[in-house]
């Protein structure tokens, strides 16, 4: 029930080498975080398995469902089941909120061999998820995340994780900027996704979100390598002696 397996993971951005041999393995019904220090890489690594066109993948490989991940498309990525919330997430003016989701929808649907629903039947579907993160239906028919605040733009993209009802979910910051009611909406959001049969991914440079989604594993990210991993105790310890004596243990830096 391996989900992911990331081995020796390296990739550029514009020539410049980000990650520097990852290694990670994600199984079904599992809660991973990845802290560390800021220019870590962490984005880098959430936009590399979303197939970000931005990032060249210059060796070791990637396997989702096995699959080699590393081959497909973006699109067929997020078909497939693999989601990605922006720490910055987009604007898409023009488009509508619930046209932009249920297009999505469809979309994994049909990668999943089921019919496309209709409209109507699509919005029966969205009142009930946007139950889930608390948000007002006449978000629906703005345009995506245009004018919404940040919190309303995290929230949204977990509306979008709880209508594609992804096989891995990627959250990168998700609770950057969100203020405690909206941080543990997006929490309980994230904790009614979460099951035996999916995994998720949280990125997070705090300890505070995981006081409200306990994760089973917490990985240190630094200089594009994961450099320990532990359990949710080692957030704690992380969040009382900093970063520099796992770097100094790790790297014999400071
Ligand atoms: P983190 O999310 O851990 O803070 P990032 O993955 O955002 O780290 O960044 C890692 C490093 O890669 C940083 O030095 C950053 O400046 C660089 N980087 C990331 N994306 C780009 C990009 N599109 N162009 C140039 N440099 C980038
Ligand atoms: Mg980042
Ligand atoms: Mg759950």
């Amino acid at each position: 029930d391996l989900i992911l397996s990331v081995k020796n993971l390296t990739a550029d951005v514009d020539g410049t080498p980000i990650l520097k041999g990852l290694n990670l393995d994600v199984r079904a019904g599992e809660v991973h975080a990845i802290m560390g220090p800021n220019g870590s890489g962490k984005s880098t690594f959430s936009k590399v398995l979303a197939g970000h066109p931005a990032y060249t993948v210059t060796g070791g490989e990637v396997v989702f469902q096995g699959q080699n991940l590393l081959e497909m498309e973006a699109a067929d990525r997020a078909r497939s089941g693999v989601f990605l919330a922006f720490q910055y997430p987009l604007e898409i003016p023009g488009v509508s909120n619930l046209d932009f989701l249920r297009v999505a929808y469809n979309s994994r649907r049909k990668a999943q061999g089921l019919e496309e629903v209709d409209a109507f039947d699509f919005d029966d579907l969205v009142e009930e998820k946007l139950e889930i993160v608390k948000m007002n239906s006449s978000f629906l028919n703005r345009s995506v995340n245009e004018g919404f605040s940040g919190g309303e733009k995290k929230r949204n993209e977990i509306l979008q994780m709880a209508i594609l009802e992804p096989k891995l979910a990627i959250l990168d910051e998700t609770d950057s900027g969100l203020d405690i009611d909206a941080l543990k909406i997006v929490a309980n959001g994230v904790n009614q996704l979460t099951s035996p049969e999916n995994a998720t991914i949280m990125i997070t440079h705090y300890q505070r979100l995981l006081d409200y989604i306990v994760p089973d594993f917490v990985h240190v990210m630094a200089q594009g390598q994961i450099i320990r991993s532990g359990g949710k105790e080692l957030a704690l310890e992380l969040e009382s002696r900093g970063y520099d004596w796992v770097l100094e243990e790790a790297l014999g830096v400071g």
